[in-house]
């Protein structure tokens, strides 16, 4: 296996010049070389197909021991230099000092068909990073992580890549619940891909410690190799790469909002400074429509993470990242301005999301809007079904016969009666006006709030069925749920029982509606 290696992040930054793997302060250094820890009997149980195209790896060469030896950890490829980054960040609100990667390494870049990718191993063992942890990761956190970077891709999410999944033969000890019934579990490792795992962090770190000169490095070298639209100099180089990271991450936020997707831990160490999902922890999908949902048991109490929050914590991320940038540019004015870009984009493009999620051309009528919301959260609404079924309504519609092609979204139908089932079908004569209206066929509606509304995503329900599975060396779940996701927005009839509500037993079941960190 031939691979194009180009390294630039550690040749072109500041490397730490102690080589021991323990656990410190690493200062004046943008990360530190440590290699990965050979696994005892490594298994790859899944390959993104088209992600190893993308680093020009064939499909045969994905079932070679070099392969396995590359993505599992257990040699290191001629001539690379892997390292784990060095960044800081926000924790919940707090600032947390230096974090790093605790347990993910860096392999090296690729250069192919123009475009440079990173390859990290996560899960493959200690790192001067790695604090009290242990560097490992466990198998259902792997697979989570494994399916859902591969899934948002294709919702068309931002985000970083996943290349596959493979097992250790070690075993984890993880106390899922905090409560001291720690386990053995499966250790695992993902081998993740992106242009770069650079984060907001990385620049915090620097910055926090008053590293003028570092922080001036990696903002020059991030510029140079991921934003090289900048072409303006000076301090106004760094105002434009300030603008250009917040226009990526509203880009993303929207695009979480749109699909129903909760990230979970939205600390300025898990924020990419590429605008990329990253960090797939205790993520989760929003299934019965609740605004306040949050899957993270760590933060069940202010629930600062939650679905309706996540526009709101992207901007107190981004004024934490200015706080970093800030010796760059010195301009509060400026800077001011660009973080207010900030909210004009989002409440610009919010409405017209919403708008395109319900097919309708017409102006915003946030009345309208806000009547649903409160609708769909009263109701107890699957939120992908009744987007996806809404689209099946046609201009003759009843608002009765309107209704009746949403109730499959209903958690309990039998419960959408009296002064409810009048908002409803208030909401629905209002909606079947507002299509009547639009100019375009119910055809074209359906098919363009299709390409919006996905019909499949990773319930939270589904990633635990292919973790039991897996758990008994059953991964043909694994593999299902990778080919459906491919297609989110496809009707895919060979796969229609994957298009339906969380079942009863996943109600309040550890793994679908609450996760905890431990991973
Ligand atoms: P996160 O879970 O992404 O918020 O991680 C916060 C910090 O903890 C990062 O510095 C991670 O690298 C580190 N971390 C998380 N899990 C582990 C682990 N099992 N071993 C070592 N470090 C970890
Ligand atoms: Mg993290």
């Amino acid at each position: 296996m031939k691979l194009h290696l180009n390294d630039t992040f550690n040749q072109q930054l500041p490397a730490d010049s102690n080589a021991s793997n323990t656990r410190r302060q690493v200062f004046d250094a943008a990360f530190s070389f440590v290699s990965p820890r050979v696994p005892s009997h490594p298994n790859l149980l899944h390959v993104a197909d088209e992600v190893a195209e993308l680093l020009g790896i064939s499909q045969a060469e994905t079932q070679s021991l070099d392969f396995l030896n590359l993505v599992s950890g257990s040699s290191v490829y001629p001539d690379s230099k892997p390292y784990a980054m060095a960044y800081a960040g926000h924790q919940f609100g707090n600032w947390a000092g230096q974090l790093g990667d605790g347990r993910a390494i860096n392999l090296f870049e690729i250069l192919h068909n123009n475009q440079r990718w990173t390859l990290q191993l996560k899960g493959a063992g200690e790192t001067p990073y790695s604090r009290t942890a242990d560097g490992f990761a466990v198998l259902r956190s792997s697979i989570r992580e494994h399916l859902c970077s591969e899934a948002m891709y294709y919702l068309g999410v931002p985000t970083t890549r996943s290349l596959s999944l493979v097992t250790t033969g070690d075993k984890v000890l993880r106390d899922v619940l905090y409560n001291g019934n720690a386990a053995y579990e499966d250790g695992a490792v993902v081998c993740r891909v992106a242009p770069s795992f650079i984060r907001f962090g990385n620049f915090q770190l620097f910055a926090a410690r008053k590293d003028i000169k570092n922080l001036k490095t990696l903002a020059d070298y991030t510029i140079q190799y991921f934003y090289p639209e900048i072409t303006t100099s000076g301090k106004e180089k760094y105002l434009q790469f300030y603008q250009e990271v917040v226009n990526r991450t509203v880009e993303m936020v929207l695009d979480w909002q749109r699909v129903g997707f909760v990230h979970g831990v939205m600390n300025t160490d898990n924020m990419s400074i590429l605008g990329l999902t990253i960090d797939y922890g205790p993520y989760g999908w929003l299934e019965d429509y609740d605004p306040d949902w949050t899957p993270n048991t760590t933060d069940a109490e202010g629930r600062r993470y939650r679905f309706r929050n996540q526009p709101d914590i992207a901007l107190w991320n981004l004024v934490q990242l200015g706080n970093a940038l800030y010796p760059l540019i010195e301009d509060i004015a400026s800077m001011e301005q660009v973080l207010n870009s900030y909210s004009q984009q989002f409440d610009s493009q919010f409405p017209i999301l919403q708008q395109q999620k319900l097919g309708l051309q017409a102006e915003y009528d946030a009345h309208f809007q806000d009547e649903l919301t409160t609708l769909l959260t009263a109701s107890e609404t699957d939120m992908t079904i009744f987007y996806r079924n809404l689209a099946n309504l046609v201009k003759t519609d009843t608002s009765d016969e309107a209704l009746a092609k949403i109730t499959l979204a209903f958690y309990q139908p039998d419960k959408i009666v009296t002064t409810l089932k009048t908002s409803w079908l208030n909401w629905m004569e209002l909606y079947l006006e507002k299509i009547k209206a639009e100019v375009g066929s119910d055809e074209e509606r359906k098919q363009a709030m299709n390409t919006i509304n996905p019909k499949y995503v990773l319930r939270n329900y589904m990633a635990q069925l292919a973790i039991e599975a897996a758990e008994k060396e059953d991964y043909t779940l694994i593999d299902e749920l990778y080919t459906l996701l491919k297609n989110p927005y496809e009707e895919q009839p060979q796969y229609e029982k994957w298009f339906a509500k969380r079942p009863d037993w996943a109600r309040h079941k550890v793994g679908c509606s609450m996760l905890s960190c431990s991973s």
